[in-house]
């Protein structure tokens, strides 16, 4: 005992002794990304600033995450007042936050009942849950299978990984649960042929981001609504990336005049606090009952006022709608600038989603980007992934279209010179 707490006083942890193994690595985490060296410590709507001072031009967003920009004011003030109140309850009991965010989603989108959750693979799963419990316990049938897309994305849990329709997410991650099939995007016949009478559900993102940012065309989608109809699957919408304003409106589906039946949203609903939801339809609520799905953290006090603050700052701001105009003056001017360049293959999005495939991998260029303070990401090894904040101003889109312009003539002109 006393030598135990004296190896703790002193620092030592456990079975370690505090000292590092033999041939440990210098971090403690598990090596599951490719970070960039730079570590980002501050941020003020488009801007971060690293460890050292250098400032850099947010383009990225966290990942579609900081719609309103770092630190958006409201949000800020919000999440302080209710740090002070209080921060979590179990949802044993009413909580009367998560109510008025749930009410603020169903009064502005074609859902009528929210379910809150932390991330947006758990708000997938949430999704697939629902719709396996529909069919089986309010409809008494077995189905249970759900149709994806070739190049989706859905998240890492064992169920939103297989769903997903990427190999290299399931590499080493044998074996997958059954009731998942994927075909390729844009072939109706594929997908007519893939429905059985086992089909619960087809789940599809409006944009596929992490794929190489691909839209789904109009015709396509509703294709897509019209099987669902004619043989009783439910229509999941993955708005995890596309929700939130993103794309030019609250939610993506929005601009193709389609109601799912179920759609799921998490990255850009808090600002940067972690915070998911599934969203359904009135008959959809009865398969849910009581101890049939549940989440610890799901709609705390604290995310349920960052949430509404975040919802209630993108409809006083018109957040959507800005992001629509902007959006579309990054296309015009990445148009203008890069359109017949050799590089450039094409230039595609929707709203301030926008990916530029490009002739070559483009790891390089981010690097590049970075040294000139500013940050974008990929989809695929070919795109270049523009997520700026959606409250983003015409000048620093100039700025970021310049620096991007530059660095593609002199990764061009490297590369002619070999
Ligand atoms: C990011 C993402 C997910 C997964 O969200 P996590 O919060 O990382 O679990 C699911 N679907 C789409 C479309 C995404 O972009």
């Amino acid at each position: 005992m006393g030598n135990r707490s004296e190896a703790q006083l002193n620092g030592g942890a456990g079975c370690k002794g505090g000292a590092l193994n033999e041939g440990a690595s210098e971090s403690s985490l598990f090596p599951t990304y490719a970070r960039y060296p730079i570590s980002l410590v501050k941020g003020e709507g488009s801007w971060v600033w690293d460890d050292k001072g250098n400032k850099y031009l947010d383009f990225m967003s966290g990942l579609a995450v900081t719609n309103l920009g770092h630190a958006p004011q409201k949000v800020k003030e919000k999440l302080k007042a209710q740090l002070d109140e209080l921060w979590h309850v179990s949802n044993l009991f009413h909580i009367p936050g998560q109510e008025q965010a749930a009410r603020l989603l169903t009064a502005n989108t074609c859902a009528d009942a929210v379910f809150f959750c932390n991330s947006g693979a758990e708000a997938n799963e949430a999704a697939i849950k629902l719709a396996r419990r529909y069919h089986q316990k309010v409809k008494g049938t077995g189905r249970y299978e759900i149709i994806t897309f070739t190049q989706s994305f859905h998240g890492r849990t064992i169920a939103t990984l297989t769903a997903t329709g990427q190999d290299k997410v399931k590499e080493g991650f044998l074996p997958l649960p059954a009731g998942f099939k994927s075909v390729p995007l844009h072939d109706l016949p594929a997908l007519e042929a893939a429905i059985s009478k086992d089909t619960a559900a087809i789940m599809i993102e409006m944009v596929q981001a992490e794929g190489g940012v691909h839209t789904v065309q109009p015709e396509f989608l509703k294709a897509v609504d019209q099987l669902c109809r004619k043989h009783g699957l439910l229509l999941i919408i993955d708005e995890v990336q596309t929700g939130m304003g993103r794309t030019g409106k609250l939610f993506a589906h929005e601009h193709y005049g389609i109601e799912p039946d179920i759609f799921t949203v998490a990255k850009g609903l808090g600002s940067g606090f972690p915070v998911g939801a599934m969203l359904g339809k009135e008959y959809l609520r009865e398969a849910f009952t009581a101890g049939s799905h549940a989440s610890t953290f799901g709609g705390t006090p604290l995310s349920m006022a960052v949430v509404t603050a975040t919802i209630e700052s993108m409809l006083e701001e018109q957040v959507p709608q800005r992001a629509a105009e902007t959006g579309q003056y990054l296309i015009e001017r990445l148009e203008a600038e890069l359109g017949t360049h050799p590089f450039v293959k094409a230039i595609r999005g929707m709203g301030l989603l926008i990916g530029i495939e490009c002739a070559d991998p483009v790891g390089e260029l981010v690097l590049a980007a970075q040294q000139r303070g500013f940050l974008f990401v990929t989809a695929g090894p070919n795109v270049i992934r523009l997520l700026p904040n959606l409250l983003v101003t015409k000048p620093e889109i100039d700025q970021a279209v310049s620096i991007l312009v530059q660095i593609i003539h002199e990764h061009t002109a490297a590369g002619s010179m070999i």
